[in-house]
C-alpha cells in the first residue's frame, strides 16, 4: 500500500474498536464530536506525505516492495541517515508546533529500534525474531499508526505484579492455543489508541528471574486495536468542540490518553515476540533501549514547541510593554537557553551515534549519555518554561474573555480595556487564550504532565542511574587529586 492518504487513514480506523468515553461506547472515532478534530490532525499528518513538495523528503524507498514508504520506518545506518530521519521528524513536529507527542512517527520509530535488535528476541526461539522483523515491515508497507503501552495498572507499586490482589491486574497469559496466546489484564497508558490502528506492547519492564510467578507476566506483542475482547477506556476529553479562538490547542491537539483493557484477547502466534522467557525479557528490557531512537523525535518536538512558546512570549511581553524590563528580557532568555540545551543534547546524540551489542543489532543507534541527560533534565526544564510563562503573562491570564464576548455586545469596551501596547484587543486575547491553554487549561496541565512521565519516572530512572553508572573516570580523578596533593606536600 506505501504510503497512505488522511482519508486512507480516517477510513482504517473507521471500524468496529472498543473505544469507551464518558460511561458510552464511540461509534466512530472519526466522527465523534470530541474526538473528531485530533482524527483530522492526525489525517492531515498524514496527508504531508502527500503533498509533492514535501514527499521526498519524509518517504525512502523500501527495500522489499520498491515503494516510498514513511522515513520513521526506515533502519538508520548513517549519520546521513539520521539527518533524513530528522528532517522528515522536523516536517511533522512542525506541522503540529509540537503539540502531540505521539505523532504516529514516535512508536514507528519504537518499532523500527526493536527489529534492529530482533535477533535478541529470537536468540531462544528464531520465531521470535522473525516476528519483530515481520512486524515491522508489515507495519512499514501499510503505513500504520500506533500506540504502545509498557506499564501496569496503578494499584499497588510496592509490590510484584504476581502479587496484586487479582492475578489478571497486569497483562498475563491465560491460555495458549494453536492459533496463540491468551491474555487477560490491563495495561497503561495508551495515548493516541483511538486513533490508533495497531497497539504495541513489548516487555518493557523487568520481571523476577527467580520467582516462577512472575513468568506468565512476560509476554510482548503487537495487535490490532479491533480486536476482539480489546478495549479502551479514554480518559474525560478535553476538545469539546468549543472555538478554536477559544481553545487553539485543546480543540486540535488532544492526542487522548487510554487504559487498555485485554479481555482474554487472542495473540496470534505471530505477533509475539517475548514469551515466558524472563531472563531474556530482561536482557531486552536493558539492549532494547528503544528510546535510543525515539528521543530524535522527543527532542525535535520539543525544539518545535519551545518555538511556538518563544514566539509567543516574546509577542506577549511586547504587546503589553513589559519587554524593556531587565527581569522579562532575563527570563526569556532563559527559555532561549532551554531551547539551545535541547538541540546541543540531540546534536550530541547524533554526532556519537554508534552500534550496538557488537554489531549485532542492525544499523546505528543515538548515543546513549547525551539522551539520558535530556531524558532527566527536560521535565523540570519544561516545568520551568511554565512558571516563566505564568510569571510574564500575570493576571493576564485570567483576563481573557471568549470569541463570543469579542464579537457581542460589549465589543466597544472590549477593544479599549483589552487592547495591548501595540495590540487590538481580539488578537491581545487570542495570544493570551493561546498561553492559557499550554499551561493553564485541562489540555495544558496534561502537557506538562506528559513532559514530565511519557519517558518513564525520572526518579526511579535516576535510581537505575546511580546504580549503573561508570564511575571510573571519576574515581581516578580523585585518585590523581589526592596524588598531587600528596606529592606537593
Ligand atoms: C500524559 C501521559 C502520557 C503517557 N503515554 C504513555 C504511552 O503512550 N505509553 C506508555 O506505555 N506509557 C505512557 N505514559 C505512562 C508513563 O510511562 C508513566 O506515567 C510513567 O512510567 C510513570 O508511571 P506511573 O504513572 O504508573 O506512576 P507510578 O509508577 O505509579 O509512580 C507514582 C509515584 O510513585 C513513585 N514511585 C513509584 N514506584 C517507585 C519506586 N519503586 N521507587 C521510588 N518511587 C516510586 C514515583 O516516583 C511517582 O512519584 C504516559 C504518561 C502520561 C502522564
Amino acid at each position: 500500500m506505501a504510503i497512505r492518504t488522511g482519508q486512507e487513514y480516517l477510513a482504517g480506523i473507521r471500524d468496529d474498536r472498543e473505544v469507551w468515553l464518558d460511561g458510552e461506547r464511540v461509534d466512530d472515532v472519526t466522527t465523534h464530536p470530541k474526538l473528531a478534530r485530533m482524527a483530522q490532525t492526525v489525517a492531515a499528518i498524514y496527508d504531508l506525505q502527500h503533498d509533492p513538495d514535501l514527499r521526498d523528503q519524509m518517504t525512502f524507498t523500501s527495500p522489499t516492495s520498491g515503494e516510498p514508504v514513511s522515513l520513521s520506518y526506515m533502519v538508520p545506518h548513517s549519520q546521513e541517515d539520521l539527518a533524513r530521519r530528522k528532517h522528515a521528524l522536523e516536517i511533522i513536529a512542525g506541522s503540529v508546533n509540537g503539540m502531540l507527542g505521539r505523532t504516529p512517527d514516535y512508536v514507528n520509530i519504537c518499532v523500527v529500534a526493536a527489529r534492529q535488535m530482533a535477533h535478541l528476541y529470537g536468540r531462544n526461539d528464531s520465531r521470535f525474531g522473525d516476528n519483530m522483523v515481520a512486524y515491522h515491515e508489515y507495519v512499514r508497507e501499510n503505513d500504520l499508526c500506533l500506540t504502545h503501552t509498557f506499564g501496569h495498572p496503578q494499584v499497588n507499586r510496592s509490590v510484584a505484579i504476581s502479587e496484586l490482589p487479582d492475578p489478571y491486574i497486569a497483562v498475563g497469559i491465560v491460555d495458549t492455543t494453536d492459533e496463540g496466546v491468551i491474555v487477560r489484564g490491563a495495561k497503561l497508558l495508551a495515548t493516541l489508541a483511538p486513533f490508533s490502528d495497531e497497539i504495541f506492547a513489548p516487555v518493557y519492564r523487568p520481571l523476577r528471574e527467580d520467582a516462577p510467578e512472575d513468568e506468565p507476566y512476560c509476554i510482548g506483542f503487537s495487535i490490532p486495536v479491533n480486536t476482539p475482547g480489546l478495549k479502551f477506556i479514554c480518559r474525560q476529553a478535553y476538545d469539546d468542540g468549543k472555538s478554536l479562538y477559544d481553545y487553539p490547542l485543546s480543540g486540535r491537539y488532544d492526542e487522548m490518553d487510554c487504559l487498555a483493557i485485554f479481555d482474554d484477547v487472542l495473540i496470534p502466534w505471530d505477533r509475539v515476540f517475548s514469551f515466558r522467557d524472563v531472563a531474556l525479557s530482561n536482557e531486552a528490557v536493558q539492549k532494547v533501549t528503544l528510546w535510543r531512537q525515539y528521543a530524535q523525535q522527543v527532542a525535535v518536538k520539543n525544539v518545535a514547541k519551545l518555538e511556538l512558546i518563544l514566539g509567543m512570549v516574546r509577542r506577549i511581553t511586547e504587546g503589553i510593554g513589559i519587554s524593556r524590563f531587565d527581569q522579562v528580557r532575563e527570563k526569556i532568555s532563559e527559555i532561549i537557553d532551554i531551547l539551545a540545551t535541547n538541540n546541543a543534547f540531540l546534536r550530541a546524540a547524533e554526532a556519537d551515534a554508534e552500534p550496538v551489542d557488537g554489531g549485532l543489532g542492525e544499523g546505528i543507534w543515538l548515543a546513549s549519555e547525551p539522551l539520558i541527560a535530556m531524558r532527566h533534565w527536560y521535565p523540570d526544564a519544561y516545568q520551568r518554561v511554565t512558571q516563566i510563562i505564568q510569571q510574564l503573562c500575570a493576571g493576564g491570564l485570567m483576563l481573557t474573555p471568549s470569541e463570543a464576548d469579542v464579537k457581542g455586545p460589549l465589543s466597544a469596551d472590549i477593544e479599549k480595556f483589552y487592547q495591548g501596547a501595540d495590540l487590538a484587543a481580539k488578537d491581545r486575547i487570542q495570544l493570551f487564550r493561546l498561553a492559557w491553554d499550554l499551561i493553564g487549561t485541562e489540555f495544558g496541565s496534561r502537557q506538562t504532565l506528559y513532559e514530565r512521565y511519557f519517558n518513564g519516572d525520572i526518579v526511579q530512572l535516576r535510581q537505575r542511574r546511580f546504580a549503573s553508572y561508570n564511575y571510573s573516570r571519576a574515581e581516578a580523578a580523585l585518585a590523581s587529586f589526592f596524588d598531587k596533593l600528596q606529592a606537593d606536600d
